[in-house]
């Protein structure tokens, strides 16, 4: 195993410093739902102790609009946006349901590779989000309120992806979950793999060339300044496509697995960290979860489990939003975040105390935080992305049926596994 960084885990990484008290939060990785059969599985392997993510306080808030509003289980308040009278007598879960969760039946099963079979399905691919919401009745102002929040954490938010994307990924999550983190970390699972591997993982390897192959692949690789060429039977690449296509790969790739490469998009995330010296928001009984159409999008508490008077907020911005703040130096994100975030928890600015930041565009390993398909990208390149190309396979979240999702990294590699067996 050949691996560019000096420490395993890729998009699975716990950021402990610069906080107190033994604080930590997630750059990547966040929530595992233990719907996620795979990753629940190896957490029960390793023997990795899982703790609940439970909201301390009951209920919704939002920022839209510059208004902020905070609603309990059942409750309907008004919305700043242009809703027609059923909608708003149908409130937000009532408009999810009509307009989303009811269009969920029947779609065969999405975690196959040959998804979807039905024509019907498969024409979803040709419109964006909000086209879809737009077909199923929503008004532009019910289109506008599902737009903030999850909707708008994926590629450049509700108008950029496909539709087939949005019905794939909540269709995946439909059966009821619960969600869970790692007691003392994320990262602790892919240790837990590192640690079985042991030497045969190769720190401060980065793999500069990759040329598939008849009777085997070769790939080159660069160690202490130098080039070493290696050859194998097989080859699993689990690089992402967008650091795969700055790499010299091929020649003899099918023209269509260079397209997915070259073309395959990924969400731009920013996260900022902010600790403060008291979490201010349990005496408050806030909701720890907000969600907004301010810069920063969503908020939230990443150290609900964790146990002291100390606590963290969490940024997580998507999209345009996310490529502003990766140009900010480390110290303006900071600035910016809290600037925004006082909007919401006006006593931030009082209890803070230190802050870092996550760009995943500006990491030179991942390039972009997870995978995602403009409208038609699902017919255009899906079919080729995981596809082996003589002796070399394809793994990583993005050639899995769950992109953005750990489950996805791990059910491709079993995937890619198998392929090597089977053709063996
Ligand atoms: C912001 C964010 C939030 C997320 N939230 C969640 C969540 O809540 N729940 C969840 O389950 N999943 C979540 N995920 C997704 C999950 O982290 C990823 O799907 C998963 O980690 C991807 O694994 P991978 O093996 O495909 O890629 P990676 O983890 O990126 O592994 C690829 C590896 O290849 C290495 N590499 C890259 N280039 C080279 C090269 N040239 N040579 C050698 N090595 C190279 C990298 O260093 C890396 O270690 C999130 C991801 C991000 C970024």
């Amino acid at each position: 195993m050949l691996e560019a960084r000096d420490r395993p885990g890729g998009r699975v990484h716990t950021l402990r410093e610069p906080f107190s008290d033994g604080l930590h939060t997630e750059e990547g990785a966040v929530f595992l739902p233990d719907n996620h059969e795979l990753t629940m599985g190896y957490c029960r392997e390793f023997g990795l102790p899982l703790v609940p993510v439970v909201e301390r306080a009951a209920g919704k808030l939002y920022h839209v609009r510059g208004r902020l509003i905070r609603f309990g289980r059942g409750g309907n308040p008004t919305w700043p946006f242009p809703l027609t009278d059923e909608e708003a007598q149908l409130g937000y879960s009532g408009i999810w349901k009509k307009y989303v969760g009811d269009a969920l039946h029947d779609l065969g099963d999405p975690s196959t590779p040959d998804w979807p079979t039905d024509p019907r399905v498969e024409r979803l691919d040709r419109m964006n989000g909000a086209e879809f919401l737009a077909a199923r009745g929503a008004s532009p102002g019910a289109i506008a309120l599902l737009g903030v929040g999850y909707f708008d954490l994926l590629g450049d938010g509700l108008e950029s992806y496909s539709a087939l994307l949005l019905v794939r990924d909540l269709a995946l999550s439909q059966t009821p979950h619960q969600t869970f983190s790692i007691k003392g970390g994320n990262d602790r699972l892919p240790r837990a793999f590192a640690s079985v591997l042991g030497h045969r993982i190769h720190y401060n390897s980065p793999v500069v060339q990759v040329t598939p192959g008849e009777r085997g692949a070769r790939v080159v690789v660069e160690r202490r300044g130098e080039h070493q060429t290696l050859t194998a039977d097989h080859v699993i690449v689990a690089i992402p496509f967008s650091v795969l296509r700055r790499l010299d790969v091929g020649p003899g790739l099918t023209p269509t697995k260079r397209q997915a490469i070259d073309e395959l998009p990924y969400t731009s995330v920013a996260r900022v960290y902010l600790q403060a010296n008291h979490r201010f928001w349990v005496d408050e009984e806030l909701p720890t979860s907000a969600s907004t159409d301010l810069p920063v999008k969503w908020i939230f508490e990443p150290t609900l489990n964790q146990p002291g008077p100390r606590g963290i907020l969490e940024c997580y911005t998507a999209g345009p939003p996310a490529r502003a703040m990766t140009n900010m130096a480390p110290q303006e994100r900071i600035d910016y975040a809290l600037s925004y975030v006082d909007h919401v928890y006006p006593e931030i600015r009082r209890h803070f105390e230190r802050g870092a930041s996550k760009c995943w565009d500006e990491d030179p390993w991942a390039r972009g935080a997870y995978a995602w398909f403009r409208p038609g990208q699902m017919r255009s390149l899906l079919p080729h992305i995981a596809r082996p190309e003589g002796r070399l396979h394809f793994a990583g979240e993005h050639a899995s049926a769950w992109p953005g999702w750990t489950q996805g990294a791990l059910a491709s590699g079993v995937r890619a596994a198998q392929e090597i067996l089977t053709a063996a």
